[in-house]
């Protein structure tokens, strides 16, 4: 039986990372998929004749540059085009809009606070030095503050320096950033709810927090990392939908050698005398390898993949309390016009960015509210984009795709999970109705609509309890102990057997960066991993 050096399970954009790096290193390495098409969570599904849908994922602002050059994925089709703008309507039938021009930004807010006006670019100047602070983290494994190796304490000492580096009012910024709530932290700039909420939602994307709960806040620094290397404009649809990221990332593995299976469902990993020696598929099949790779998340490796015989009481009890609780849906339509706000009719530019149903602070408390007693908002925070203005090749002339992520729909709903299909229409009408308060003619020009409940983000694409980025990105969960103290990097308590999606460091999002740096710990080999 032929034995590759590496199987990679799950064909997810980290799961193509690591096989592409591998491969260009020159490992014979195979990816196993289990649906009919890569991609996982960042992938374009054509649901409906001539439209293409970024089914899960929408946007892309933190794909490692890095990774971009490596694999050269702009040769392999990767192109990203800008967003133009952040719109927000209100109940009110006013609306602002935040734009790359900072002029025009600082006239928009100003009609609601002039003194918020002034502040708006203090503050994004503030996070982005955070953020470039903070950014060498996600793009380098975890650092190991028990471990004694000098090369550990040189990289925990530079550390250190560079938080002694900052000036002292970033370094007080930093400190609030790790701690407190969105809110909190907003209130200390801003007075205008219309402008702090919409603001605000970026603390609680994926996570079962409410904008007012503790931590937040540096959830809100996560988002800016994405806009620092091109400012405003790094945040893009890639050019055919989302999935054109990860195609682009198989082209490039396929380029360097890898083989690329789809609609091959791992059963099990094998463990033979305690170290992994390759995997079963569902319909039996055995397949060998030096080395098995997980792009799946935490839960679903080890607790399925894996199984809790191979595995010690301790190392289980920590990663069964890795949180993953789902809090995110996503409806998609197929529309045969253009929605047309009420707050600011008309094709603009304000449509060709992401529009935030976000009205204000109360409101958002109410959604969580719903979904802290077991249900989905009534009135939810959408994230609607609407793709096709910017890239017409995902839909016909003249019909647009309109992507709508919706928090709050917990998982844990309180008849039960496994109820989610009898409540999925409610739940997709409570989306569109709230939309259509703000786009009057929205329902009349719906051809088709999808709607993906947390339970068929579990069911359809492998996410435990539906979480987006494989297990909460809160701080707990991040850098060392993602997702369990000492198995941060890559490694697994079972030799030969490792970890490169979403739930290791860096976290979630398409970033590409937990794939590319578990190929690269794998490349050098390790006393428990055993190298390649
Ligand atoms: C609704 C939604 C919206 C999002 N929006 C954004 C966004 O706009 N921007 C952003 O940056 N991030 C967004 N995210 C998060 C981001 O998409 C994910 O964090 C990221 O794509 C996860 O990539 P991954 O490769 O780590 O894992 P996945 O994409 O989860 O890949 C895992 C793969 O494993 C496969 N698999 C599962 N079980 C098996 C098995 N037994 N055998 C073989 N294969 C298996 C799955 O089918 C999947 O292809 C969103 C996620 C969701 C769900």
């Amino acid at each position: 039986m032929k034995k590759w050096d590496a199987i990679v399970v799950g064909g997810g954009h980290n799961g193509l990372a690591c096989a592409a790096y591998l491969a260009k290193a020159g490992k014979d390495v195979l990816v196993l998929e289990r649906r009919h098409v890569l991609g996982g969570a960042a992938v374009s599904e054509e649901l409906y004749p001539g439209f293409t849908f970024s089914v899960c994922s929408y946007v892309v602002s933190l794909l490692r540059p890095w990774i971009i050059q490596d694999l050269e994925l702009p040769k392999f089709g990767l192109e990203i085009l800008p967003l133009e703008a952040s719109f927000s309507p209100y109940p009110d039938g006013r609306a602002l809009c935040r734009w790359s021009d900072p002029e025009l930004t600082r006239r928009e807010i100003a009609a609601f606070s002039k003194k918020d006006a002034e502040v708006y670019p203090e503050f994004g100047k503030a996070m982005s030095r955070l953020a470039r602070w903070a950014k060498p983290v996600i793009d380098a494994p975890a650092p190991r503050p028990a471990s004694l190796n000098p090369r550990e304490l040189k990289g925990l000492l530079d550390f250190g320096q560079r938080f002694r580096d900052l000036e002292a009012v970033d370094q007080e910024g930093l400190a609030k950033l790790m701690t407190k709530s969105a809110v909190d932290l907003l209130d200390e700039w801003f007075e205008s709810d219309q402008l702090k909420a919409p603001m605000a939602v970026s603390g609680i994307i994926g996570t079962f927090l409410g904008v007012r709960s503790p931590g937040t806040a540096y959830v809100l620094l996560h988002h800016y990392m994405g806009e620092i290397d091109g400012a405003f404009r790094a945040w893009g649809f890639a050019k055919g939908g989302t999935g054109m990221v990860s195609d682009s990332i198989a082209d490039a593995a396929r380029h360097h050698g890898a083989t690329i299976r789809t609609e091959a469902d791992v059963d099990r990993v094998l463990v033979e005398r305690g170290e992994a020696t390759g995997v079963v598929l569902s319909d039996g099949e055995e397949i060998s390898a030096k080395a098995v790779v997980s792009g799946l998340d935490p839960h679903a490796t080890f607790l399925k993949l894996v199984g809790p015989d191979h595995l010690d009481d301790d190392f289980l009890t920590r990663i069964r309390r890795f949180k993953m609780r789902g809090s995110s849906g996503k409806v998609n339509l197929a529309v045969d016009r253009l929605p047309e706000f009420s707050s600011r009719p008309g094709d603009g530019p304000h449509l060709r960015g992401d529009i935030a149903i976000a009205p204000s602070i109360e409101y958002l408390e109410r959604a969580y509210d719903d979904a802290k007693y077991g249900d989905f908002s009534r009135r939810p925070y959408l994230n609607v984009v609407i793709p096709s203005l910017v890239d017409p090749s995902v839909a016909p002339p003249g019909k647009h795709v309109i992507s709508c992520f919706v928090q709050y729909a917990p998982y844990s709903i309180k008849e039960g999970p496994e109820h989610w299909p009898e409540r999925r229409e409610a739940f997709g009408d409570a989306v569109v109705d709230t939309l259509a308060e703000y786009c009057p003619g929205l329902k009349e020009s719906i051809l088709f609509r999808q709607v993906l409940t947390p339970w068929d983000l579990e069911q359809d694409f492998g996410l435990t309890e539906g979480n987006i980025f494989h297990g909460e990105l809160s701080l707990e969960q991040l850098a060392f102990q993602r997702p369990a103290a000492g198995f941060a990097h890559y490694k697994t308590p079972i030799p030969r057997l490792w970890m490169c999606g979403s739930g290791t460091h860096p976290g979630g999002g398409i970033m590409g960066a937990p794939g590319a740096l578990a190929a690269k710990a794998m490349l050098q080999g390790s006393l428990l991993g055993r190298s390649l």
